[in-house]
């Protein structure tokens, strides 16, 4: 026996993070922008019966690029989250789990998923996923070195260590809190959670973790209703079916001062979910698209008045309109330099 092998649990988290390679560097001629072609799912059609836009990531970087606001080869493309990476986080039993189809299904919300053999549904489901919490995970380290990253994907709130659900099959955010921990030397993380729905998969996962403050703004009348995570939101902030723009940005204004007050943290992670506009079927909020960019820029300021690192995450929201409306608060941040891209100073 090696007595330099770990004997505790955390240092077995310690060492995997520290033997992962998702914490590339990357070169300064890359923006902090993180996409990959290997984000948006497509699969024999059967996508087109959800109703998600499950190509919205790439049609973001899309349109960024067709303003002029990113160049292709300024994108930073992320690797896949390993097994020993999501091990990091999640169960062994959890990730065996999903080596039923059936399983997949019930995360995904799509039932035909679960008829096909699973070596096609890692493939085409999961494997984007799992590139997706690559792409989470590096932010942290990109928004350190620049002070602020967007992930074009992930913020996938609803997983936790032993459990997915609403189209979330890996816990990225927990994933990328714990590897700031180790790598970043950060030991203060806020969770701004502006997504349509209440993230109970980080709240479960932080239940009890003090390093973690969590905001969360979120629709207490629909999914996922979990009232025991509830419990776990150091400021809950309830935003009930048809609330207006007006009304929204309010409280938004009132929960960043309280959060100001309570909570000093070395970094933030936002989860940016766009469920919360006017139409969306799930989210039922009454937000308008340039309520939308509002929204994204008072949650920049507010990071970068403090000198905080900054993710941002596009989470939920995959309505045909949504990848347009994500864009241009993008470029609206980049107008107003909250955002440096393409090089300049
Ligand atoms: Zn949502």
């Amino acid at each position: 026996m090696s007595t330099s092998s770990p004997s505790t649990a955390d240092e077995v988290r310690r060492n995997r993070i520290l033997s992962s390679k998702l914490y590339f560097d990357v070169p300064i001629t890359k923006d902090p922008i993180i996409y990959s072609t290997s984000y948006d799912i497509s699969f024999l059609g059967i996508e087109k019966l959800h109703p998600f836009d499950s190509s919205k990531w790439g049609r973001i970087c899309q349109f960024l690029v067709e303003n002029g606001v990113l160049d292709r080869e300024r994108i930073v493309e992320p690797l896949e989250a390993t097994k020993d990476d999501l091990l990091v986080v999640h169960s062994e039993s959890y990730l065996n789990s999903l080596k039923i189809s059936l399983n997949v299904a019930k995360i995904t919300e799509v039932a035909p998923v679960g008829v096909f053999p699973n070596c096609l549904v890692q493939k085409k489901v999961l494997y984007p996923f799992r590139v997706q919490v690559g792409g989470t995970i590096l932010a942290a380290k990109l928004a350190k070195e620049r002070g602020c990253a967007i992930n074009v994907g992930g913020g996938f709130h609803h997983c936790c260590a032993d459990q997915g659900g609403g189209f979330c099959a890996y816990a990225d955010i927990s994933l990328c809190i714990h590897y700031a921990f180790v790598r970043l030397n950060i030991s203060r993380v806020m969770i701004i959670d502006l997504d349509a729905h209440q993230g109970n998969g980080h709240e479960r996962d932080f239940s009890d973790d003090r390093r973690v403050y969590i905001l969360d703004m979120y629709n207490p009348n629909i999914y996922p209703l979990d009232f025991e995570a509830r419990r776990y939101i150091d400021q809950r902030v309830e935003v009930p079916s048809g609330t207006t723009t007006e009304e929204y940005l309010a409280k938004l204004d009132e929960a960043l001062q309280v959060a100001e007050k309570a909570f000093d943290p070395e970094m933030v992670i936002y989860n940016a979910g766009t469920d919360i506009l006017d139409g969306d079927p799930l989210g039922r909020l009454r937000i308008s698209p340039d309520g939308v960019a509002i929204r994204d820029e008072k949650v920049f300021m507010f990071a970068r008045d403090k000198n905080i690192p900054l993710v941002m995450l596009t989470s939920g929201g995959y309505m045909k309109s949504s990848a347009r409306v994500i864009a241009d608060s993008i470029i609206n941040l980049s107008n107003k330099s909250l955002i440096t891209m393409g090089g300049s100073i």
